[in-house]
């Protein structure tokens, strides 16, 4: 039998491949393609539109920076919003922190939390029927439309990148109510993809969040599947100085939330590291 291979398509002139071991699902939704399968090297694989979005091997990096970074970094956060993040990874990390009191996630595929509960169903855990959580299937921009002001501390964007559908939550409309709907020292962190292939990316969501938050910048993580280094993630905050909290006091604070121990990337001293930005990066954000 000959090899069966999938390549991503996110770049026209270059990418990478997997093996795959046996097809799990492939299903056109209302909003995309969504393709699983299950890879010689990677363990289970999502695809959306052509790009890979996660791996069961690789996720924890990605997850624990998007997830623990700003709650750490807040101190104090009780009400997430997750935008996006369909695979429920997100929503378990944000759940593990004991302090944290309610946890609503809006994904806008039904079909992406369905196929990710039947063939990835470790990545969310018990996440999904957690009574602290709430998923709604909805587009994001119609519930930050609605939501109330100051009713969120922290708000995580795991999206898709700014093409189709997830286009939206990179306009100036997205952060403006991002904006208001974040409590008076909130914070919102969003993917802004990997620079070295992606500049535009975090150069135009820096400049649009630039507009509704006094703090911009942006953290690194190194995710192994999103291929061409660094990727990074937008940090924008309501009030300066939460990325400047040191080594310490980010760890008094994991093992007060019940994180210390529980991860695979993230530690207190790589969650201050991550703001440290190679000047290729860097130069992509406003000022
Ligand atoms: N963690 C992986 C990553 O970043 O590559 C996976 C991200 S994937 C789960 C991103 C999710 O964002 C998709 O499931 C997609 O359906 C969702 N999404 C895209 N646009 C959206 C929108 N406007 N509102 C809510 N969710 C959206």
């Amino acid at each position: 039998m000959t090899d069966v291979w999938v390549n991503e398509t996110l770049y026209p002139d270059w990418g990478q491949r997997f093996l795959v071991k046996r097809e799990l699902a492939r299903v056109k939704s209302e909003f995309q393609d969504i393709m699983l399968f299950e890879s010689t090297s990677h363990g289970r694989v999502m695809v959306l539109d052509g790009v890979i979005q996660i791996t069961e091997r690789d996720e924890f990096v990605y997850q624990e920076m998007l997830t623990h970074v700003p709650l750490l970094a807040h101190g104090a956060a009780k009400r997430v919003l997750i935008i996006g993040a369909g695979d429920g990874g997100v929503l378990r990390r944000v759940l593990q922190h004991r302090n944290v009191e309610k946890c609503v996630m809006v994904e806008i595929d039904g079909e992406v939390i369905r196929l990710c509960q039947e063939h990835m169903p470790d990545v969310a855990g018990d996440a999904w029927t957690n009574p602290r959580g709430q998923v709604i299937v909805g587009d994001g921009i119609d519930y930050v439309r609605q939501a109330e002001a100051g009713s969120f501390d922290v708000v995580i964007v795991d999206s898709t990148d700014p093409i189709g559908v997830g286009e939206v939550l990179f306009t100036d409309e997205f952060y403006h109510n991002a904006a208001r709907l974040l409590s008076d020292n909130g914070l919102i962190v969003n993917q802004c993809g990997v620079p070295f292939m992606q500049a535009d990316e975090l150069r135009e969501t820096s400049l649009r969040r630039g507009k509704f938050f006094p703090d911009i910048s942006a953290y690194v993580a190194a995710v192994p599947t999103y291929v061409g280094g660094f990727m990074t993630l937008g940090w924008s905050a309501k009030t300066k100085g939460l990325r400047d909290v040191p080594v310490a006091e980010i760890r008094r604070r994991a093992e007060a939330a019940g994180i210390l121990g529980t991860t695979r990337y993230w530690t207190p001293e790589i969650h201050v590291g991550s703001f440290n930005l190679p000047p290729y990066i860097a130069e992509n954000l406003p000022g």
